[in-house]
């Protein structure tokens, strides 16, 4: 029996562990090694750790966990959770059973993108959700916004301080007379044509044939929470 069993050995599951650690708690980690953002090379705006790989983040993290004698590891995903309090039971994918006095999850979400051919391959590369964390590298050049939902008005208008910025509404917004003026107060050029696909780094094609050049492209990605089963996640 566990004192606490961490579902997701994330930065967050990790983070909490090292204080239960720390706290001469006994600790299992169970993760399924899936963080959000290992499509990135590179993170950025994390004190200390400014432009470093996110595996080699969580690397040393792990390998700090491990120094304490109190922490088991197990990788692998978590299938099913039940129990009460000091007697919980997490049953494993790989049919393992383990027990403990608390849970905690720190599973994260996943991102869901918009169904267009060549985003899902740049993602985290060109193709972003976070200015603060991969605008200040595209060095003020041209901005795509690709339209998700309502909140990319919200995110072109954010994203100006970064670069010259083109909305590309892409039938997923229509667009009010106050909107276009706030864009337009941004200095945010508009494109309704619908995308066709994304070409070499960031370059968008559009239905009419035009290509649209661009440093980097931006999408309000939809976060889901994590669905039960690992091997069941689809989205990104
Ligand atoms: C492309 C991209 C780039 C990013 N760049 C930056 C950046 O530069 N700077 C920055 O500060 N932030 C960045 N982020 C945000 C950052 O990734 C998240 O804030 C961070 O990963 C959240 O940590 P977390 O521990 O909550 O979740 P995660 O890192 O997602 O970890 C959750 C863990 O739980 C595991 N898990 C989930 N379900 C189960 C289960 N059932 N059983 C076992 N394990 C499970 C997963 O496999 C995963 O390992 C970026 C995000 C993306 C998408």
């Amino acid at each position: 029996m566990h004192d606490v069993i961490v579902v997701g050995g994330g930065y967050a599951g990790m983070a909490a562990a090292l204080q239960l650690l720390r706290a001469r708690r006994t600790v299992l980690v169970i993760d399924a090694g899936q963080r959000r953002n290992r499509f990135a090379s590179h993170s950025h705006g994390f004190l200390g750790q400014d432009g470093v790989d996110p595996a080699k983040i969580a690397a040393i993290a792990r390998r700090q966990l491990e120094a304490y004698p109190t922490l088991t590891w197990a990788d692998g995903g978590v299938a099913t959770a039940s129990g009460s309090k000091d007697d919980f039971s997490v049953a494993m994918e790989n049919g393992e059973v383990h027990a403990a006095r608390r849970l905690l999850f720190a599973t994260g979400v996943s991102d869901r993108l918009p169904a267009v051919p060549g985003l899902a391959e740049r993602w985290g590369r060109t193709v972003f959700h976070c200015p603060y964390c991969h605008g200040y590298e595209l060095d003020r050049g041209r901005i795509g916004v690709i339209a998700a939902g309502p909140m990319s008005i919200h995110q072109a208008q954010l994203l100006p301080e970064w670069g010259a910025v083109t909305f590309l509404t892409n039938d997923a917004v229509s667009l009010e007379a106050e909107a276009r003026q706030n864009l337009a107060r941004r200095g945010v050029a508009i494109e309704e044509t619908p995308v066709e696909r994304i070409e070499d780094d960031a370059d968008v094609r559009l239905a009419d044939g035009r290509r649209l050049p661009f440093a980097g492209l931006f999408i309000a990605s939809r976060c889901a929470p994590r669905p039960r089963s690992p091997n069941r996640w689809a989205a990104r």
